[in-house]
């Protein structure tokens, strides 16, 4: 993972940049929310992505703290 993307939590946990923002954006995401989106890093993304359910509970609370009410 590039440097300057994660922050360290601690000695062996790190978290995406933005992630823990009100309203959640990655620093790896490019593009516009609502629109058109990517990861920058989607070959190299860590587990907790790969493992993200587009639909589940998390993801439609992330696209209502973006204004975004029906699921994708
Ligand atoms: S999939 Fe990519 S853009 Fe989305 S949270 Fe993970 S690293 Fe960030």
């Amino acid at each position: 993972m590039p440097d300057g993307l994660a922050a360290r939590l601690t000695t062996s946990l790190c978290r995406l940049r933005g992630t823990d923002h009100l309203r959640p954006r990655c620093a790896a995401l490019g593009g516009q929310v609502g629109q058109r989106v990517r990861c920058g890093i989607y070959e190299w993304r860590p587990s907790p992505c790969r493992e993200f359910d587009a639909g589940s509970d998390a993801c439609l609370h992330a696209r209502r703290q973006h204004g975004l009410e029906r699921a994708a």
